[in-house]
Formats: C-alpha cells, structure tokens, sequence
C-alpha cells in the first residue's frame, strides 16, 4: 500500500462511519465525471491531529460550483454559491464547502488577491503554512491518498508553524496573526526560518486593512490567546512597525489587566498601545465604527490630566459622566495615580439607577429646558456622594435651588 496514504478505517474513526461513507460516494460520483476531489486545508491538519474538525471542505480541479450543483442534482439538497469566489456549500445530510482549485495573485501587497482556477498543486502552493496545505483525495481509486508536496506531517511531528516560500508574509501580512493564532492553539513554535522572515515584513504591514486586522484581533480574542498573541506579535515586530517604538512593560500590564478584567477586545489592547507611545492616531485607523472612532476621542481628554485621585465619586462623575463607561473602566485598569478612583467609578457607574428622570421633572411642573441637564446631573453627584438617597429628597433640592 501507499504509504502517504490513510485507510478508510482511520477516516471512518475519524469522521465517524456514516460522514466517511459520505464523502465515498462523493469521490464514487466525482470519478463519473472525472472530477478529481480532496479534502483539504485546515480539515485534514485537524485529521492528523485528530483534534475536532469544523466543517468539510473539499476541493475540486474544476469548477466547484458546478460540481456541487451537480452533487445535489443527483443526491438532492440545495447548493449556496458564490460565484466570485467559485465557491459553494452544498446544503445535504451535512453543509458541505465545496471550493475550485485556485491559484492566487497580489496585484496589492496586503489586499485580496485575485484568483484563476489551477491544479491541486498550485492550490496547496498558495496556503499559509505547510500544516495547512495538505490534502486527502477521495475519488474512489484513490481514496485516502495524501497529498503533502511541503512536508506538512513532518511540520505536525515537529509541532512547527512553517510557511510555503520566504515572501509569504510581505505577499499576506494577516498571515503572521495566523501563524500566531495556530502557534497558541496548538502549543507549536513557527521554524526558525519562518521567524526570520517574519520579522522582516516590514512596511508590508501598513497595507493590511483595518478591517482584516481587526477580524485577525477578534479570533485570537474568541481563542482567549490575545494578551499572548500581542506578546508574540511584538516579538515578531508587528507593533513597532505598526506604532514606530515598542510598547512599555506598563503597557503590557495594561493590556493583561484588560484581558484579566474582561476587556478582552483587540480594540482596547489597540488604545492601550496607542496610549502607551502616544500614537492615537494608529488606534484611529484600526476603529471601524463610529462608537469606536468615539471611544479613541475619548480616551485623548483633558479629563485624564485634570481629574484629582483623590476626587469623591460625585466629583469625578461630574466630569466623567459624558464618558462612555468602557473607556473609563479602560482607564481604571491603566497604572494611572487615578486608577483606583476610576475603578471605584467604574464599578459604581454599572449598577447606578438615578433617582431622578426628566420625566420627573416634568411631572413636577418645571419647564423643560438645558438647565435639565445639570440639575440632573447634580443629583446624581449628591446620589453617588451618598447626600441624598430619595426622590423626594432629590425634588427637595432642585426647589431649594429655583
Ligand atoms: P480554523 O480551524 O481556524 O477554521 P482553518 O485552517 O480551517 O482553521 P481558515 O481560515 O478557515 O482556517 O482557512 C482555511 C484554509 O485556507 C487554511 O487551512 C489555509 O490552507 C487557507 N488559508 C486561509 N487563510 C489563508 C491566507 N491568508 N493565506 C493562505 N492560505 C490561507
């Protein structure tokens, strides 16, 4: 027998019986119309591992949509296409993602690349990482060979993250926060010829969107690695090349704060870097939304300077109160002189239910207007400074004031 080949047995026991028998009688169809078809990419480094798969991918030389519509023609269910990516997932006993074997080209360093179907071969030369780049094919005559051109089982004995050629960081940027992400996954080192290149990036870094980066922060995130991927990413260079000087060990403690405290979001650890080497303007480009552009206005105020750390909550509310509560529990996890007030705050602020409400005020019979606002907010300082603790008590002071 070939020996880079799996038996059916150990796919079966991977996959379970009735998904192996599955994918047979897909490889059985594919001969008829002599498709070649492989699983391929993430599934089969998690088959070698034997760690839990996500879903099925398969590749085809050919078109993939056509084949999936195919596929359900014959064993029925219903095909979801994308046909700009000649992509497709047939929807049947389970949602299977069907893909056309592609090569890829940068035109733009960091950005999408543009794709042209291709063999097997040329589709696994464009992966990330030899782990990722093997493939099993299922075609009945042969069924369970393995394709592994970039000795990626030697890569997974050696537990090494390894790229494919020396530019495959400056063609794909994202694909030193991949390398991170499956590094911590899985407790594996990337080679050192990997690291070396890494590290060379450069200003190939700038060109990844704000939006992919993000999307790569909030996958370490969900993996509960982002303090440790940061960590690496900076021994990597990723953050001076992004901020232009390292970050401080005080910063670092922030950012473990954060995640320790539960602000476990690439965005705060992006503003406490900002912070850190005064360049708001970095945290700037990587906030995608309005809240977000906000929250980096935010964290540049006076406020931080002027507050006194030895301020009663009341005090600080005053001059907190139009703050958004993230960037002040942002701020109480900091090395601040003010950190331990704005914890306090923080912590106050999330429970707080004013006593009073303009409807209130209403209801009292003034008239409305902007002196609303600060009565209102002269409440709740007295509330928080504990000087009044009722309703009643709190219409007694706005009609002492008018
Ligand atoms: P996960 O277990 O996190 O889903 P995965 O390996 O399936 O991991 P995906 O992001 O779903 O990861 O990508 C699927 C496959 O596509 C990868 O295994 C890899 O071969 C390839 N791939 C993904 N992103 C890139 C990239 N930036 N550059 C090259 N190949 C990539």
């Amino acid at each position: 027998p070939n020996k880079h080949a799996v038996a059916p047995s150990e796919l079966a026991s991977y996959f379970g019986k009735q998904t192996c028998s599955f994918l047979q009688k897909i490889g059985a169809f594919a001969d008829e119309l002599q498709v070649p078809v492989y699983l391929v990419g993430g599934l089969v480094r998690d088959f070698f591992l034997k760690r839990p798969h996500k879903d099925i991918d398969l590749v085809v030389e050919g078109d993939g949509i056509a084949f999936a519509k195919q596929l359900a023609t014959a064993f029925g269910g219903s095909v979801r296409s994308h046909e700009s990516f000649g992509t497709a997932t047939w929807a049947n006993e389970q949602d299977i993602d069907i893909v056309t074997c592609r090569k890829e080209f940068y035109l733009q360093k960091g950005a999408l690349p543009t794709v042209r179907p291709a063999s097997i071969y040329e589709d696994l030369a464009r992966r990330d990482f030899s782990i990722n780049a093997m493939a099993i094919q299922i075609n009945r005559s042969s069924f369970g060979n393995v394709l592994d051109v970039f000795q990626g089982k030697q890569a997974l004995i050696d537990k090494h993250i390894r790229i494919l050629h020396p530019l495959s960081f400056i063609e794909d940027p994202t694909r030193l926060f991949r390398a991170v992400r499956f590094g911590l996954r899985l407790n594996f080192s990337l080679s050192s010829e990997t690291i070396h290149q890494a590290t060379k990036t450069g200003a190939a870094l700038h060109h990844i969107s704000a939006k992919r980066l993000r999307q790569e922060l909030d996958l370490l995130a969900n993996e509960g690695v982002l303090f440790e991927g940061f960590r690496q990413l900076a021994d990597l260079h990723v953050w001076t090349t992004l901020f232009g000087s390292r970050f401080s060990e005080r910063a670092w403690r922030h950012m473990a704060n954060l995640q320790q405290h539960g602000l476990n979001d690439g965005m705060f650890f992006l503003l406490a870097g900002a912070v850190d080497c005064t360049r708001l303007d970095v945290a700037s480009r990587y906030a995608l939304t309005k809240q977000e552009k906000r929250l980096v206005e935010e964290t540049s105020l006076p406020v931080w300077q002027q507050l006194a750390p030895t301020a009663s909550l009341g005090e600080a509310h005053r001059d907190l109160a139009r703050i958004s509560s993230e960037i002040v529990r942002f701020y109480s996890e900091a090395e601040l002189p003010l950190s331990p007030l704005l914890r306090r705050y923080a912590e106050k602020r999330t429970q707080f239910k004013p006593l009073l409400t303009g409807a209130d005020l209403l209801k009292a019979g003034y008239q409305p207007g902007p002196v609303f606002t600060q009565w209102l907010l002269e409440i709740e300082c007295l509330q928080l400074d504990g000087h009044i603790a009722t309703k009643d008590q709190a219409l007694a002071w706005i009609a002492e004031k008018t």
